[in-house]
């Protein structure tokens, strides 16, 4: 492991030092001015701490479709959640200005719903890239965990 930061890079996640965040989180990992004026707010949700646990990946692929339907019945913002590659969280893009204050509700009713439901939206061959490969109970098991966590919220350094 190496002491010193790697040089500055392209993606802003890049240049975050994933040793001393504690998860869980939330934190705005980038903001974005469009030529109109637009404004779009990127969240990284770390769900688990980055290089010691990660989410297995039935229920990564759960979380996604349910966040990503969930969300939507309360907010028309979305414009995408994503799972990230390391399987400790999420990225939630967003048309307008947001804080993680102001998005902290957003996401806690979005993940009560996940703990609401009965079945994994679109888990299946027409609608899903592997649609056998899901796990409605490891998603809201890795809900409830974050949900119970969500004081620890806005803290995002260790
Ligand atoms: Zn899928």
């Amino acid at each position: 492991m190496t002491e010193t930061h790697p040089p500055q890079m392209n993606v802003e996640s890049f240049n975050l030092d994933h040793r001393t965040v504690a998860a869980p989180y939330i934190r705005i990992a980038d903001r974005k001015v469009l030529p109109a004026g637009d404004v779009l707010t990127k969240f990284d949700i770390r769900f688990t701490q980055p290089n010691v646990g990660h989410l297995d990946s039935e229920a990564v692929h759960s979380l996604e479709h349910l966040m990503a339907e969930h969300m939507r019945d309360h907010t028309d913002a979305v414009i995408d959640i994503s799972p990230m590659g390391c399987r400790t969280g999420f990225y939630a893009l967003l048309v307008g200005e947001h804080t993680p204050e102001s998005f902290t509700p957003l996401l806690a009713e979005t993940l009560e719903d996940i703990l609401e439901a009965t079945e994994v939206p679109a888990a299946n061959e027409i609608q899903c890239g592997w649609g056998a490969h899901h796990s409605l109970t490891g998603a809201q098991e890795a809900a409830r965990t974050y949900l119970a966590a969500r004081e620890e919220w806005l803290q995002v350094d260790a």
